[in-house]
């Protein structure tokens, strides 16, 4: 397999401006003032001869002092992408004004629409996503769907296309009443991706035992200078400002659930892609694209457990139990050990209320759990 490409996700400090209402970092506004000499950063980027994407997150970069100097700096041999909730309107125009937009890989910018208008920030964040979309960078505006946002975001997905700016919903990650996301979204949130396939696609999959080039070329960095493997597996590899030893080669994954960026530094057999290919299907309701991804992972392994579930999982989501029930038979047949499976099939035969098996994330049976 050709090596992927080289990704650094930067981590550059845990505070922001913002107080989003389901935000995992602890919400603290003061400013920034542990930074990174962003030579060392370049020093140890130039001596691996690779050209890397630096991807800047937060927090809120853009109140990292000194931020556009350091985008500069990066963009001279490397490329930038930026996580921002894009409203710190000054920094903002500073980077249109001075940053290379062919150097700038994407502008994730966070649109977190409840604590934008507690700000009174909606009119500011159009003028900056406008500035910039004009300017020629590639800005993505994401949408959080939390649970308690599903039944708005049409009406604000139309509000800022009127403005030019187009919404992309993201999904949310995390547990709510007990049920884990994005698996546990319901219909409506599931049409809702159906629009935006890309988006609700981005299943975090157990890949433990799967060689990953992770630590070789995908990094994690936080804001002290630390870098781990991967922002799933914390195997500290050395600190920028002092020395850093990366992987010669891939290496298994030891992590039971891999952040999405990971799907790009894996090395997956021909039934281990058609199992990621037949959950990113399932969760944007591609029923039949799935179905026929689980299936041909079933002639390539016969009796897999996990394509079999999933194949229940599809059967029981069009409305046929009697067939869901068999697969998740099967399935629980050939891995007694495993909760998920009897629970569905548990699930199917007592058929009380809404009902929603559990698609099988684990695409290595070996060490599936
Ligand atoms: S903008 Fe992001 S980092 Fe800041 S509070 Fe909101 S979710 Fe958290
Ligand atoms: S599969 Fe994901 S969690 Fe595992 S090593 Fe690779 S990037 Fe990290």
């Amino acid at each position: 397999m050709n090596e992927p490409a080289s990704n650094i996700i930067w981590n550059m400090t845990r505070k922001c401006n913002f107080r989003c209402e389901y935000c995992y970092f602890p919400h603290d506004n003061s400013p920034v003032t542990r930074t990174l000499p962003v030579d060392r950063i370049t020093d140890f980027l130039d001596a691996t001869g690779r050209t890397w994407t630096v991807g800047m997150t937060g927090g809120e970069p853009f109140i990292y002092p000194g931020f556009v100097d350091i985008c500069d700096a990066l963009t001279q041999r490397h490329r930038i992408g930026v996580d921002t909730n894009l409203s710190v309107s000054s920094k903002v125009r500073e980077f249109a004004r001075r940053i290379d937009p062919a150097r700038v890989q994407d502008l994730y910018v966070a649109l977190h629409i409840q604590e934008r208008e507690r700000i009174k920030g909606v009119p500011a964040f159009i003028d900056n996503a406008r500035l910039l979309i004009e300017s020629g960078f590639k800005v993505i505006v994401n949408y959080v769907v939390h649970p308690s946002l599903e039944d708005r975001f049409r009406a604000d997905s139309d509000f800022f296309a009127a403005h030019g700016i187009a919404i992309t919903p993201r999904p949310f990650r995390g547990k709510l009443d007990g049920r884990r996301y994005p698996e546990a979204y319901g219909d409506r949130a599931r049409a809702i991706f159906a629009d935006h396939p890309e988006q609700g696609r981005k299943i975090a999959f157990n890949f433990q035992g799967v060689p990953c080039f992770a630590g070789k070329t995908l990094l994690r960095m936080d804001p002290d200078g630390t870098v781990y493997r991967c922002p799933g597996d914390k195997t500290v590899l050395g600190n920028v400002l002092d020395d850093v030893r990366l992987a010669d080669d891939a290496q298994p994954c030891t992590k039971p659930r891999c952040p999405c960026r990971g799907l790009d530094h894996v090395v997956l057999t021909k039934t281990q892609r058609l199992l990621v290919d037949g959950v990113q299907h399932a969760v944007v309701a591609d029923f039949e694209t799935s179905a026929a991804a689980f299936e041909r992972a079933l002639e390539a392994s016969p009796g897999h457990p996990c394509a079999q579930n999933n194949l229940g999982v599809i059967a029981w989501r069009r409305g046929d139990a009697a067939e869901a029930a068999r697969r998740f038979e099967a399935a629980g047949a050939a891995r007694p050990d495993k909760d998920a499976y009897q629970d569905n099939l548990a699930g199917v035969g007592s058929a009380e209320g809404a009902f929603d098996p559990e698609l099988c994330l684990d695409v290595n049976p070996s060490v599936e759990k």
